[in-house]
């Protein structure tokens, strides 16, 4: 029997290595979360619904409007989805005739898009970033278009943290106006708020960005994240969601969570988050077993180690939960340490200490 499912199975889907989520990876034992970029802090919410015999709004007008105000565009221009996650998957369900398209994307990144499009059966051109600055390979993104429908591009770069130069995007949406949408995931974008490019929307029709509640809003728990684009995209997308994507409790505390004083809350986190970057960064580059710290404009720090194997398995066994990057395009040795509290900050740099001072480099 268990042969005969294996047989049903769609190919691609045979072959598929489903997403190494930190969840699904990151053990049970561990004390201090520094593998999945959540805020380490909790913001309390209750929803105040009590009755939940009927359907939500597909698109809840309160929450769309809500979110329009926070970044400043028409509700014409949002849509509400279950996490950032799902508007990859929605762009390509609208977008890529299976087959037939392409998407491309620029490692190392998040791996979602990639994973999305080979679920759907639809190709996937990789076009790396430069090494080391992470930069766009506009030559070769240039030369690469063909049937070319998405170009997902992650800015904050996860895993890297690094920006991709504004004008290098304006170039991409300009080579490509007309023949291919350009998705900006800017799930990170509250922690380097100048680079966003909501302001472009308005004059560039083949702009899309993604947003998500899971990271500076601290409610990766609740599951919500945005779309932002011209009308037309929107509308399409609208076609493809699910009849009810968002959970009424989901709706409620979202909503909750764009109000003013809890927006000022999330920029207050995330300004202690920026700047136990910079502290953590700074001793980092003074511990002998860090090979190098990559500029952090995020609430994660990429860090290369001598001996990266057997530091992160000794971290894991003190319950210090770190993200693995070895595998990824270009980051041999690196391992991606999300920003936690001053306090497991404190408690890694201690045993990154004690680590560095027991072997000689
Ligand atoms: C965390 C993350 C997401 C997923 O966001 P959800 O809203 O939780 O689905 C999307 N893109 C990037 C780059 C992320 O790091």
């Amino acid at each position: 029997m268990t042969d005969n499912i294996i047989k049903l199975t769609r190919n691609n889907i045979q072959k598929l290595t489903p997403y190494q989520s930190a969840r699904r990876i990151g053990g049970k034992h561990g004390t201090i979360w520094l593998n999945a970029n959540e805020s380490p802090i909790s913001v309390s919410f209750k929803s105040k619904k009590q009755s939940f015999n009927r359907y939500p709004e597909c698109q809840p007008n309160n929450l769309i409007s809500a979110y329009a105000g926070y970044v400043d565009l028409s509700c014409q221009q949002v849509l509400v989805t279950r996490g950032a996650d799902e508007g990859i998957e929605l762009l390509i369900k609208a977008f890529c005739e299976p087959g037939k398209d392409a998407i491309i994307y620029c490692p190392p990144t998040y791996d979602m898009y990639r994973i999305n499009a080979q679920i759907a059966g639809v190709k996937i051109k990789e076009i790396p970033t430069l090494k080391n600055t992470w930069q766009l390979d506009l030559l070769n993104l240039e030369l690469n278009l063909n049937e070319v429908k998405l170009i997902y591009v992650c800015n904050p770069n996860n895993p890297t943290s690094s920006i991709i130069l504004k004008k290098d995007l304006l170039l991409l949406l300009k080579i490509t106006l007309g023949k291919s949408l350009v998705v900006i995931d800017e799930a990170y974008i509250e922690f380097s708020p100048k680079e966003s490019m909501t302001c472009f929307l308005k004059d560039h029709p083949n702009l899309v960005i993604l947003r998500t509640l899971s990271k500076a809003f601290a409610l990766a728990g609740i599951r919500c994240g945005f779309v932002l684009a011209e009308k037309k995209i929107i509308e399409t997308l609208n076609k493809v969601i699910s009849p009810y994507p968002i959970s009424t409790p989901v709706i409620d505390i979202a909503l909750q969570s764009l109000q003013k004083d809890y927006i000022k809350l999330m920029q207050n986190r995330v300004l202690d988050s920026n700047s136990n970057r910079v502290w953590l960064v700074d001793q980092l580059n003074q511990i002998s077993c860090v090979e190098k710290v990559f500029e952090s404009n995020a609430n994660y720090v990429l860090v290369k180690f001598f001996m990266y194997e057997r530091i992160f398995q000794i971290l894991w066994n003190k319950g210090i939960i770190l993200r693995n990057q070895n595998e990824k395009v270009n980051l041999k040795k690196c391992i991606r340490i999300s920003i936690g509290t001053r306090l497991e900050s404190l408690e890694l740099i201690k045993e990154l200490k004690k680590f560095s001072k027991n072997n000689i480099y």
